[in-house]
């Protein structure tokens, strides 16, 4: 059972727009909300007053836009696939547009629409993933009525290092950013700028601009990963016991016989394995917790179970079944387990596979 406390992301949220000051929060809810659920995540942000959505692909954000209210300003960040434009006009999304090439696709498409929707423009200051480069940027000002023709209404980038406080790149990217705002302002005297992700909010309010676009650290990633973790934990992972064996001699567990317990030994198979994304989440041999105790995966985790090693556990057999062993709760939390695996929060979250049920809880009380 995936456990998901949507009070505790509209926390977050909350905590992120009092320290967001004047720029307004939007919830960046892509790849189903890191994994959580975009339909209920994103509705959950509504209810406390997130009104801006950033989604990666279009087929996520026309989904978006049948699930949001229709109050809603939906962005659609991984630029647009050639084609895709018509769709968007029309389902009333508004495309990040990165390169010269989008953007006269977008002009040609909205022109002979007869359409003004909006777009948002997206500059490379240091990430070098999606974005025009600044003198691409500054090359769109030597015709204006192109730029006018696509509306514009935001204009944003990424940081590439917000999670390192001290690195040089922040202020670089800050002041890049800073140019183009400079060159936009007297031409788009109401557009709006954006920079930060959720580490940068927590730069400072140099790199709030009017809109941070938060993901990470609504779903409790710690978005300071040198400090204690400002967010809370949002999600708790059990897996459930399914089957409880005692050893009647040494055994071998598991596929390859790679380790053996001895007699009097107990295990418990539960369900999840490799296709739940387990196998990058939590390690090849996860920790979990049990009644309070630590226990320990044995032997190689298979496709749909994993086998723990649960002698330390004196609770009878089929006491045990129905119960569940947790391996990511507030102490086996994100940060913990992304350090002892090196992976990152992010894997973690967008790796939980889709056949977990998922419970979703929309009280205070601790996950
Ligand atoms: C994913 C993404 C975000 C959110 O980043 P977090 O680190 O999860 O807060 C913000 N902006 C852009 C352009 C993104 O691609």
């Amino acid at each position: 059972m995936l456990t998901i406390n949507l009070a505790a992301i509209q926390s977050n949220w909350l905590k992120l727009q009092n320290i967001g000051a004047n720029a307004k929060v939007a919830g960046v809810i892509k790849a189903n909300a890191y994994g959580l659920g975009a339909d209920q995540v994103g509705n959950a942000l509504y209810q406390v007053g997130c009104r801006e959505f950033f989604f990666a692909s279009i087929d996520e954000a026309l989904a978006g836009r049948f699930f949001l209210p229709s109050d809603t300003t939906i962005y659609v960040l991984g630029g647009i696939q050639v084609g895709d434009e018509p769709l968007l006009v029309e389902s009333n999304l508004i495309p990040v547009l990165s390169s010269l090439s989008a953007i006269d696709r977008w002009v040609k498409v909205v022109t002979s629409l007869g359409s003004n929707a909006s777009s948002a423009i997206k500059i490379n200051t240091g990430m070098t993933r999606f974005g025009l480069d600044v003198w691409e940027f500054e090359s769109l000002f030597n015709d204006k009525n192109l730029l006018r023709a696509i509306n514009p209404v935001l204009l944003m980038s990424h940081l590439a290092c917000a999670d390192e406080q001290a690195h040089p790149l922040n202020q670089r990217q800050l002041s890049q950013f800073s140019n183009c705002v400079q060159l936009m302002r007297p031409l788009f005297p109401n557009i709006r700028y954006s920079l930060s992700n959720s580490s940068g909010i927590f730069l400072g309010d140099k790199w709030h601009f009017d809109l941070v676009r938060p993901g990470a650290a609504l779903y409790g990633i710690n978005p300071l990963p040198n400090s204690s973790n400002p967010m809370l934990s949002v999600l708790h992972l059990s897996l459930p016991i399914v089957q409880v064996r005692k050893l009647a001699a040494e055994e071998a567990i598991g596929y390859g016989s790679s380790v053996t317990l001895p007699a009097g030994s107990r295990v418990a198979v539960v369900s999840g394995g490799y296709a739940d994304g387990l196998h990058r989440s939590l390690g090849f041999q996860p920790e979990g917790i049990l009644n309070g105790k630590l226990v320990r995966a044995i032997g190689r985790m298979s496709m749909d179970s994993t086998i723990f090693d649960i002698s330390a556990i004196d609770l009878p057999g089929d006491q045990l079944l129905g119960e569940s062993i947790d391996v990511i709760n507030s102490s086996l939390s994100l940060e913990y387990l992304s350090k002892k695996n090196s992976s990152l929060g992010y894997e973690i979250l967008t790796s939980l596979g889709a056949r977990f049920k998922r419970k979703y809880v929309h009280s205070d009380h601790h996950v």
